[in-house]
C-alpha cells in the first residue's frame, strides 16, 4: 500500500473550440470543488474517498453530504490500490473531445480489493483481447496536461504484472 503507483500522463489542447463545459475533467482547486482534498490526495499518489463519521457509509465517488444518512461530518480514507476487473469493453469511436487520438482503448468497472467500492475507469497498458474479467488490475495516477491554467489529475487502471504468475502456468 506505501508503494508509489506507477504515473503517466494525458493532455488536452490548450486551444479550445469548445467551451469548458465540455472538457469532462473537472476543476480540481479548492475555489471550485468540494472533493478538492480527494485530487491533492490522487496527486500525492493516493487514492482515496469520503466515508461517513456518524454512519460509517463508505462513499465513492467522495461526496460533501452521505447519501445514506445526510450527514455532512465525512472523513477521507484511503483506498486500495489493486483491484480486479468487473467488466470491460473497448472504445473504438465516439471518444470524448480531446481523446479522439487515443482510440481504440479499453473502458472497465473495477471492483477494489477488500472494500466495497466499484468504480469505472480507463485501463491503460491493456489491448481488449488480452483482458479478461477477474483480472487484477491497479491504479495509475495520470497528470491532466492543459489547458495551462490548470493543474489536474485522474486516475486509471493497469493490468497488473503478473508475467510470473504466467510463466509458473506455463
Ligand atoms: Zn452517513
Amino acid at each position: 500500500m506505501s508503494d508509489e503507483p506507477p504515473r503517466g500522463s494525458t493532455s488536452v489542447p490548450d486551444a479550445v473550440d469548445f467551451p469548458r463545459l465540455f472538457d469532462f475533467y473537472e476543476i480540481q482547486s479548492e475555489d471550485e470543488t468540494r472533493i478538492h482534498e480527494f485530487y491533492e490526495n490522487l496527486d500525492a499518489g493516493s487514492l482515496t474517498t469520503t466515508e461517513c463519521e456518524d454512519c460509517g457509509e463508505l462513499h465513492f465517488p467522495p461526496r460533501v453530504v452521505c447519501p445514506e444518512c445526510t450527514s455532512d461530518d465525512l472523513s477521507y480514507t484511503s483506498l486500495p490500490h489493486t483491484g480486479t476487473l468487473h467488466a470491460f469493453s473497448v472504445m473504438r469511436a465516439g471518444a470524448p473531445i480531446g481523446k479522439v487520438d487515443d482510440l481504440p482503448f479499453v473502458v472497465g468497472i473495477v471492483d477494489l480489493d477488500g472494500v466495497d467500492v466499484r468504480l469505472s475507469a480507463r485501463i491503460d497498458d491493456a489491448e481488449y483481447d488480452d483482458l479478461t474479467i477477474g483480472d487484477p488490475v491497479e491504479l495509475k495516477v495520470v497528470d491532466i496536461e492543459g489547458p495551462d491554467d490548470l493543474e489536474r489529475v485522474f486516475y486509471r487502471f493497469v493490468p497488473t504484472d503478473t508475467d510470473a504468475e504466467a510463466g509458473a502456468d506455463a
